[in-house]
């Protein structure tokens, strides 16, 4: 009955879904709108006073010229879109096509489907076995009285088609694209492979000579010169896409064998993107994962797929180990200190540390023959895990990116590097697996090579890090708006690159793209890319100029230009880029504060910092590692008995927007009530002590710490209150056993979709260095104030606490003991003033009296 059932459908043929139906129709005038409908779940959370979402429904609103239509609620957007769709087919009366067609319908569309195997003509392309030979396009041609073999066959000086022989498929599975290349005699053959490795320097000394750049496309050895084509697919179907073999395709293709080649290629952005650098959370990544790019490596390289293993964390055999988990988990240096002053009570943090599911990887690339090539064992460990497999895979990516973009580099000192970084290469396997495809990039780069290392001199890019002050910012276009991307915020811009030719107005384009998101700070674009976007507000536009990165690049995004641009010399030319910022999602962490919170987080921070201001009188105010002044901006907005503030941050960009901003409103301050008559920013590391900062009334240090390396976040501990010697310090720093409420909530965020819900993050920032539990916190802060003769009391904001698992953003308060004297905290040197001033503003009125 079953099968009845089902051979009674297929017979129907492929049935269009209704959205299809509803497109062959109308096609883009049928206009899908999405409502997405919170549902709430029980706001059981202290201190959130946005509810937590469980799941989001969605309704779709069809608009058809005839009539418009609205969808019930789904969970996925796509049901709703196809509710729609279906109710107004319904409602339309229409008839889903059968598949049933006029005896001459059929002939048509048999005739469309052969059509294209009556092609003349076949664009290909020649690989000269010379590696100093350029790469060229060639036509076959393929009319009716021509066998396309015989057409190959001349064009290799070649006697007859018979000699041909023909590769496996290059490129996708399903695509025809193969290599065409003359019989070497078989007792060559014999000879070459088994020891063709040892060859690579290039004195192959027989007639037929291996065609490097042939047999890296196609992984097999090649002889002679090779014909690159794509024919016998079109005959499939006209409508299959059907890919054209062109100069661009064919760097496409090479690109699309290095490291971070298939990342640029599938985010389309060759010239802007980079590999990231860190793996901080995947809404944030975008573009395939570091594993399925690690896996795109070795299926390109016919290696076996990277094998992850897991590491348990939950019993630790060594101390060594166990300290080194320490360390990464951020519990720290900071316990083994405690450790020592309190006899061991640390050791309960470290046993949760150990419980609390934490995860690290280890990757390991084996040839096909199953021997080791590279392995990486990360130190690192994640909480979740699929952070620790893609980390742990993005640290083999860059340390293979490395070695693809620095080929000239001794091979001892790659392995030397990779070691520094937790991976073990296996040389002799290593240079064996990629000895052919690196002799390939160095000769493709630079024609006139001359020196050659074991692994020959390839650069796939140049240098980009050295170029960093190699770029010039051509024009600002447009309003500050006053948003911009700051570290950690998901930017999304457009931009386009063009060649341009030296005292020539006429420009090519190469590559462009309308909305290009990526997170600031991960190393996601060219730097000169994100060193332009950092200096525009979201509405802005710029232009900057750089030096031609390699031609295999420039060709690989050209696209219809690339044969005309291989022919021409670039020596000349630069290249132009067009950006303008779209739009800026915070990072998430002050997307989860503002979102989560109300007042934000930040704003709480402010207010409790007010009351601690006015409650002591205080008149002189120092905030350490001000960032753009968030406080102090908005201390002008309170009622104080602060008369000078200060701010000092490592930022010198940060501080210039703080001056900007402050200066703004210092100066229409006749509509203010504010008693500040004087402010200052100064540029510096708080971990040093500035005389000018001695002795304030009140320091701030909010959310700063968790910025620094914990050491470092110690010694400006004992800095400030042995040196600095405010009377009220206030540090707050995030909770980190809040962050679970805080990844259970869904932060709305328009662009993410409902399906893949951004996974949290580690910490709450991927600038933190550290987050710590209220226990750390405490410790940290008792022991530091014990030290310096401080009292030290714990508050917080956001949520309570009372309540488990207490404040969102965690509160130390100290106050100098008022036995101890002002004179009593020395100064180190009195004359040291080690900070930079960047900015100063004083009341006229105020100094004048
Ligand atoms: N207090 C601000 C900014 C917090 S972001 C606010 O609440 O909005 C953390 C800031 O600390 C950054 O601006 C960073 O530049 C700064 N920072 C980190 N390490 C520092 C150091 N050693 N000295 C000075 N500033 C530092
Ligand atoms: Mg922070």
């Amino acid at each position: 009955m079953g099968t009845q059932e089902s051979s009674a459908v297929a017979m129907k043929g492929p049935t269009l879904t209704p959205k299809a139906l509803i497109y062959q129709k109308f096609g883009t005038k049928a206009c899908y709108r999405i409502e997405e409908i919170l549902q709430l779940a029980d706001n059981d959370c202290l201190g959130l006073v946005i509810p937590q979402q469980t799941n989001s429904l969605y309704r779709c609103y069809l608009d058809l010229p005839e009539l418009s239509v609205t969808s019930d609620t789904f969970p996925r957007k796509k049901d709703a879109e196809q509710s729609a769709a279906k109710i107004a087919i319904e409602k339309l009366g229409m008839q889903p096509t059968i598949n049933n067609p006029t005896p001459q319908e059929a002939w048509n569309e048999l005739v469309a489907r052969v059509s294209g195997v009556f092609t003349d003509e076949i664009e290909a392309i020649h690989i000269p076995c010379s590696i100093e030979e350029h790469v060229e396009t060639l036509t076959l041609d393929v009319s009716d009285n021509q066998y396309y073999l015989d057409e190959i066959a001349k064009k290799l000086n070649v006697a007859d088609s018979s000699q041909i022989l023909v590769s496996r498929t290059v490129g996708k599975a399903s695509s025809e694209m193969k290599l065409y290349f003359p019989n070497p005699e078989a007792p060559f053959l014999a000879s070459i492979s088994s020891d063709i490795h040892a060859n690579v320097e290039g004195n192959i000394k027989m007639e037929q000579i291996l065609n490097k750049r042939a047999s890296y496309l196609s992984c097999q050895n090649i002889y002679g010169d090779a014909i690159l084509a794509n024919i016998g697919y079109k005959w499939k179907s006209p409508d299959l896409f059907y890919e054209d073999i062109s100069l661009c395709s064919y760097y496409r293709m090479l690109l699309n064998k290095v490291p971070d080649g298939h990342y640029k290629l599938s985010r389309e952005a060759i010239l802007a993107a980079e590999l990231p650098t860190a793996f901080t959370a995947r809404s944030n990544w975008k573009g395939p994962t570091p594993r399925d790019l690690l896996c795109v490596f070795c299926r390109q390289h016919r290696l076996s797929e990277p094998i992850f293993s897991v590491r348990s964390l939950s019993s630790p055999e060594t101390s060594s180990e166990l300290s080194e988990m320490c360390k990464k988990s951020k519990s720290s240096r900071l316990n083994e200190e405690i450790e020592m002053a309190d006899g061991g009570a640390a050791d309960d943090i470290d046993k949760d540390m150990g419980k609390s599911d934490t995860f690290r990887y280890e990757v390991k690339i084996l040839s096909r023959s199953q021997e080791p090539i590279v392995d990486c064992s990360l130190a690192d460990t994640y909480r979740k895990e699929n952070d620790a497999i893609q980390n742990s895979a993005l640290k083999v990516l860059a340390w293979l990116n490395k070695l693809f973009k620095q080929l000239d580099m001794p091979m001892e000192k790659l392995f030397s590097f990779g070691h520094a970084h937790d991976i073990n290469v296996y040389p002799l396997n290593f240079s064996r697996e990629f000895a052919t495809c690196l002799s390939i990039y160095g000769v493709t780069q630079n024609y006139s090579l001359k020196r050659c290392s074991s692994l020959g001199s390839l650069y796939i890019n140049q240098p980009h890090i050295k170029q960093e002050n190699g770029m010039i910012l051509l024009n600002i276009e447009g309003q500050d708006s006053g948003v911009f991307p700051s570290p950690g915020s998901l930017t999304c811009i457009s931009y386009v690159v063009a060649l341009v030719r030296k005292g020539q107005s006429s420009k090519d384009p190469l590559e462009s793209n309308d909305e290009f998101e990526f997170e600031i700070g991960a190393g996601a674009v060219i730097n000169q890319l994100e060193a332009c976007v950092t200096q525009l507000s979201v509405n802005q536009a710029a232009q900057f100029i750089i030096e031609l990165p390699s031609k295999d690049l420039i060709l690989a995004a050209a696209g219809e230009s690339a044969k005309h641009l291989s022919q021409s010399n670039l020596w000349n030319c630069y290249l132009e880029y067009t950006v303008k910022v779209l739009r800026v999602s915070e990072p998430l962490e002050d997307r989860m504060e503002k979102a989560l919170f109300s007042p934000p987080l930040s704003k709480q921070r402010v207010q409790f910092a007010v009351a601690h201001i006015n409650e002591s009188h205080a008149t002189t105010l120092v905030d350490f590692g001000c960032g753009s002044g968030s406080l102090l901006e908005l201390l002008l907005e309170h009622t104080t008995t602060i008369e000078k503030i200060v701010g000092v941050d490592l930022s010198r960009k940060s501080l210039i927007r703080a001056a900007k901003i402050l200066h703004q409103k210092l100066s229409s301050n006749s509509l203010m009530q504010t008693s500040i008559r004087a402010a200052v920013l100064y540029n510096g590391s708080i971990t040093d002590f500035d005389a000018r900062l001695y002795g304030f009334d009140i320091g701030t240090c909010l959310e700063v710490i968790e910025h620094m390396e914990e050491d470092q976040a110690c010694l400006f501990g004992d800095v400030v209150l042995s040196s600095f010697c405010p009377n009220v310090l206030i540090v707050s720093t995030p909770n980190y056993e809040y962050n679970p409420i805080l990844n259970r909530s869904t932060i709305p965020n328009k662009e993410d979709d409902s399906e893949e819900k951004s996974a949290p993050c580690k910490f709450r920032n991927h600038d933190h260095k550290f987050e710590w539990t209220r226990e750390q916190f405490n410790r940290w802060a008792t022991d530091l104030a014990v030290r310096h003769n401080y009292s030290v009391e714990f508050s917080g904001v956001g949520g309570s606490g009372d309540v488990e698992p207490g404040f969102a953003s965690q509160i130390a308060v100290f106050g100098r003991n008022s036995s101890c004297k002002a004179g009593k905290c020395w100064k180190m040197e009195e004359s040291s003033q080690p900070y930079e001033l960047v900015w100063e503003w004083t009341d006229s009125s105020g100094s004048a009296l």
